[in-house]
């Protein structure tokens, strides 16, 4: 017989409910990941409008939303790109930055014509995300930040997003062009779901 749901993930990408069952793998006894941690769809619950101004603001929503619509632990994220000429631009409207929600290859366009003639020393971005963690007992927000400097073409057939145009500080290559390991050892989404991780098996237990 199938286990009850016990964490439901406020998002409908496959690739970060997979993330996210990975990190809690082994760290909950008796929690059966691949059966037990489910998306907002398995769970029935309808997409939360993004209604805040800031990362942790949309994320709180989004995992108080399903927490109150399954009673189960709730967790959500929100990331988007901020660009330190843009004054932290587009940030929350990064998905959306072209108009289409998630048209992803029109957002890194616009951007890159925006930036035109912005030379390397100014094109400072860091990729930020926030998690939260919603349960009976506690409510969690952490950050984490990937900062690097924007290419002026896109490098790489990897990842998602704005990943062709950001080359992390310290690195010769674009977020495309690593691995998902590489790239989940060193991101803003990894750094924040490992700093959340305490407060998940706490959640939990
Ligand atoms: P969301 O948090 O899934 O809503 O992501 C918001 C938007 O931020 C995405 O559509 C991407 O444009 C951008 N973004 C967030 N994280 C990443 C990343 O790791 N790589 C590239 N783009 C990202």
């Amino acid at each position: 017989m199938a286990e009850a749901p016990r964490l439901v993930l406020a998002t409908r990408n496959q690739g970060k409910l997979r993330e996210l069952r990975e990190l809690l793998r082994g760290q909950v006894p008796g929690l059966d990941v691949d059966t037990q941690v489910i998306d907002a769809a398995a769970a029935g619950v309808p997409d939360v409008p993004e209604t805040g101004v800031t990362f942790a603001e949309n994320s709180l929503l989004k995992a108080r939303a399903v927490f109150e619509a399954t009673g189960l632990v709730s967790v959500a994220d929100d990331s988007g790109l901020a660009v330190d000429i843009l004054g932290g631009a587009p940030g929350i409207f990064s998905a959306r930055w072209a108009g289409a929600h998630g048209d992803d290859a029109a957002n890194l366009r616009l951007l890159l014509d925006q930036l035109s003639d912005i030379a390397a020393p100014h094109r400072a971005a860091a990729f930020v995300c926030a998690a939260s963690v919603v349960s009976p007992e506690l409510e969690a927000v952490e950050e984490g930040r990937l900062a690097g400097t924007l290419l002026t073409e896109p490098r790489g057939a990897n990842g998602f997003g704005y990943d062709p145009i950001l080359q992390p500080a310290g690195m010769e290559r674009s977020c495309a062009e690593l691995s998902p390991e590489e790239k989940n050892a060193i991101s803003h989404r990894g750094q924040a779901f490992r700093a959340l991780l305490p407060h998940l098996v706490k959640a939990l237990s």
